[in-house]
This record gives structure tokens, sequence and C-alpha cells, in this order.
């Protein structure tokens, strides 16, 4: 799962991205509002934390142009505390939730967890697919009960696969969900990330390869 923070406010941008890395996202960061609108545009993200108040362009008119121009992911906006005409100003520009400042970044981190959940159409912090689990809350995931160990990689393929389940995903997209703006994207290391989170899972067919298309997940139908 991908996140962008738009931020200006370079130590509080810094601690909301080391906190969402911490829980197993991959992190873009901006620091005005034309940057972070610009990456919204070009870049799928999976949420964003978007300040109301920033340079060059205000985090309103952000998510309004991106609304305008059918960018649908989810936006938590950042609003001052008091400033309540912000809030509803935010949500009727797009935004689909606030927090106001000062926040706990816990808070921040649940919200952004749910907004990404219902964003997949999951409304339980726990995502199943069959023996495996997946637990939002705690960025863990487990088979048959057991505590699988992955690495932040393979964590963040397993909960795109699972947030997308039933769903045929595309490697492009993988990459695209895995990696930061910075990184050297080589959509061949995914299949051997595929093939080691296979082996954790215990072989079988949980992950199928869809010839051409991409990766599937889906649930085991029961044999007779
Ligand atoms: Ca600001």
């Amino acid at each position: 799962m991908r996140i962008l923070v738009v931020e200006d406010d370079t130590n509080l941008n810094r601690q909301l991205s080391d906190a969402l890395k911490e829980s197993g996202y991959v992190v873009d960061q901006a620091f005005d509002g034309e940057e972070g609108h610009y990456l919204g545009d070009t870049e799928p993200y999976d949420a964003v934390i978007l300040d109301i108040g920033l340079p060059v362009m205000d985090g309103i008119t952000v998510v309004e142009k991106w609304r305008g121009n059918g960018k649908g992911m989810p936006v938590l906006m950042l609003t001052a505390r008091d400033r309540w005409s912000d809030k509803v100003a935010g949500i009727d520009a797009g935004a689909d939730d606030y927090v106001a400042k000062p926040f706990h970044v816990e808070e921040v981190l649940a919200r952004v967890r749910a907004l990404i959940r219902r964003a997949a159409g999951h409304s339980s912090s726990e995502i199943v697919c069959g023996p495996v689990r997946l637990d939002t809350k705690a960025s863990k995931a487990s088979v048959d009960g057991v505590q699988l160990k992955l690495t932040s990689h393979e964590f963040r393929l397993l909960s795109y696969l699972m947030h997308h389940m039933g769903q045929v995903v595309s490697r492009t997209e993988l990459v695209e969900h895995m990696y930061d703006q910075d990184f050297d994207r080589d959509s061949n290391t995914i299949e051997v990330f595929v093939g080691r989170l296979r082996k954790k899972l215990g072989g079988g067919d949980l992950i199928e390869t869809v010839r051409g298309l991409g990766y599937r997940m889906q649930a085991p139908t029961d044999a007779l």
C-alpha cells in the first residue's frame, strides 16, 4: 500500500511518514500543494494525507482538482483545530475524512487504515482469505493461526493482494503500489516476491497466476 503525505511542516511530515513506514506502507512526501497535486495526479496512491494550509496551492484546491480530474483515491485532510468551516470545505471539495491538529499519529494511522479498507470494500480491520488472516491494525499476517515472518516487501505484496481479493492484479500495479517514486522499479522482482510469499503461505494455490495478466488471490472453494 502506497501513501502520499502532503504537509509543509517538515517535522510533522517526517513524523507521519516514519509512522506509516513502520506500519508497512510505502510513502511519498510532498511539501507544498503544487508538488502534492502533481504526485497525486500522476502516481497511483492507496490513500493521501493532505494538509489544508499549504504553500503554492492550498489543500482544498488540491483535492478539488483531483476530483475534477477523476482521481478517486481516499483523502484524509489535516485541518486546524477550531476551523469548522475548513472541515466542511474539505469534505465538500471531495475529502473523505479529516483529523484536526494537533492530533495523535495513532489516530491518523487508524483513519488511513479504515479509508484504505473501505475503498477496497472491507469493513473489518481483519481481512480473511481461506487460512490466511491479515491484521491491518497490527500489520501482521497468519496462516492457520501461525504468525508469518514476512519482509516489508512480502507484507506489502500480501496486503495489496488481500485488499483486492478476487481481482486480477497486474505486475505493474503491484510495482506501483509497493515502491515509492524514487525506487528503481523492476517488475521482474515481483515474480520473485510472489514465489517467496507462496512458499511462506505453505504452497498451494492461494495466489493464482493469471497468464499474461497478473495475480489473483482468492479463498479456496471447499473441495467435496
Ligand atoms: Ca500547513
